[in-house]
């Protein structure tokens, strides 16, 4: 059997980093073992899916590398397929029409509600008491219609809904490949309506007909949908065909356990893009989000899709780690190739700024040595503040006390001695520093100071020798003459 996933989202928002690890899940699953994972975009809810949900959908996915093997599926274009099913069902006696009307079915429900209110009114008897509660059970319990076994319609044009001849007795088992075996009892599984009064299908057998349409061998998903699962298997039984493995996730919760909101970074998966996070980072920390291999914190993509299994998925819910993430991200930083890197790097340098030409070739070639010097390409770009500073470079307070009268003149008399290199690199620049050190007896914390003030303005930057490598003999040379002119004024 050659393994189909498939990921099904409902076009009615973003796709949430819930959504995404769904969909993560589901690529690696079907590339661990040879197969194809599939998309389908449930729009069938009209009033709620949006195009450009469905286009921020495939943004991010595809952003992330999650492209599908084959074109997305609408499922609103399958509508037509979906009432054949449920015609052939009623025509195989395991659906059928149904006359009670939705206003029929909402008075049941409300006088349920209004017993199961009254027997918690004083001064009932207890036998009374019992018999409200029942009643009150039966009204409330899962809808079976009286025309499961068939029957006259009320009148021959009288309007009605398909609905499943739901399973008669017994239990109901799920052996879902995260959870374990579930079971429901039959009677908790209501003779469930597939098409509408207006023959429109319902989303619950949408989702069947789909997912057998599209050869779908292995449904995994949010565990919220656990539940739908006991009642979309007895639609495949109805159809005779092939029921697939189940797997339900457990959800992503806050750090706190809490349900995840936008306060513990329920974002769209766009926005961690916006922030400035590799896809491969955000990847590998949604793998390890609900799934482990040993010990092992971080895979690559190729390790990830030979190693990924259902049985590596915990149980219990996972909590967003934000922290988590940056470790994650920067690995991926330090780890991702720099003319790939650089390019990714470039709108978040000219988010604060024009980028010349110059400082365009000195971050490229500075990036290497700076990789890690942020857990965010946002964090990253700001690293390079100190080279895109404009001269006469602003200064910080404590580089403003760097640059004390003395501190100047040894800048004075070391920038001589820079002048002095007819080769400009960190190492022979490195050598000029000792040199310099020997021969005036200072030690680098004497001259060190101003001379990294004066170059950066007190802005982070690493070692000074690099640091003047990257701006260039010019640029070094005019930031600590700067200095020493505000100093003689
Ligand atoms: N469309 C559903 C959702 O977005 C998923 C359905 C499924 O995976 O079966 O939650």
């Amino acid at each position: 059997m050659r393994v189909v996933t498939r990921f099904a989202p409902s076009p009615t928002g973003m796709l949430h980093i819930g959504g995404a690890r769904t969909a993560l899940f589901n690529y690696l699953f079907a590339k661990r073992y040879a197969g194809r994972f599939l998309l389908r975009i449930e729009d069938t809810d009209h009033e709620r899916s949006t195009p450009e949900a469905t286009a921020a959908i495939l943004d991010a996915m595809s952003w992330l590398g999650l492209e599908p093997d084959e074109s997305p599926v609408m499922q609103s274009a399958q509508v037509d397929r979906h009432a054949e099913v449920a015609r052939a069902m009623v025509a195989r006696g395991t659906a059928f029409r149904c006359y009670v009307s939705a206003e029929d079915l909402q008075a049941r429900r409300d006088l349920g509600e209004a017993k199961r209110l009254a027997a918690r009114e004083d001064g009932l008897s207890e036998a009374d008491r019992a018999a409200l509660l029942e009643d009150a059970g039966k009204l409330l319990a899962p809808f079976r219609s009286p025309w499961r076994n068939g029957g006259e319609p009320p009148a021959p044009d009288a309007p009605f809904v398909v609905r499943l001849r739901a399973p008669d007795g017994g239990d109901q088992i799920v052996e879902d490949g995260v959870q374990g075996i579930v079971k429901v009892h039959a009677s908790e599984i209501d003779d469930l309506v597939l098409l509408r009064t207006d023959g429109t299908p319902t989303y619950m057998l949408a989702v069947v007909v789909d997912d057998h349409d599209m050869g779908v061998t292995h449904v995994i998903r949010g565990d919220d949908h656990l539940r739908n699962t006991f009642r979309q298997i007895p639609i495949y039984r109805a159809m005779d065909w092939d029921v697939p493995e189940f797997a339900h996730l457990p959800m992503i919760h806050g750090n706190d356990g809490a349900k995840l909101s936008k306060r513990h970074g329920a974002l769209s998966t766009t926005v961690y893009r916006d922030l400035g996070y590799l896809p491969e980072g955000l990847k590998a920390y949604l793998l390890r989000l609900g799934w482990s291999h040993g010990d092992q914190e971080i895979f690559t993509e190729d390790e990830a899709t030979k190693l990924f299994d259902l049985g590596g998925i915990n149980k219990a819910p996972a909590r967003l780690d934000l922290e988590k993430l940056g470790t994650v991200n920067a690995h991926f930083i330090r780890a991702a190739d720099d003319d790939r890197l650089f390019a990714l790097l470039i709108p978040f340098l000219e988010a604060s700024g024009d980028l010349d030409d110059a400082t365009r070739a000195r971050v490229r070639r500075a990036l290497p040595a700076m990789k890690d010097r942020g857990v965010t390409l946002v964090e990253l770009a700001g690293a390079f503040a100190f080279m895109r500073a404009v001269r006469p470079l602003e200064l910080a307070k404590n580089a403003k006390k760097a640059l004390s009268s003395e501190g100047v003149a040894r800048l004075q008399a070391f920038s001589g001695e820079l002048r002095k290199l007819s080769e400009w690199s960190a190492a022979s620049i490195s050598e000029a520093i000792t040199t310099y050190c020997t021969a005036t007896g200072l030690s680098m914390g004497q001259i060190g100071p101003p001379l990294r003030a004066a170059l950066t303005g007190g802005l982070p930057a690493p070692d000074l020798a690099p640091v003047m490598d990257w701006l260039g003999r010019d640029e070094t040379l005019g930031r600590i003459e700067d200095q020493i002119q505000k100093c003689a004024e």
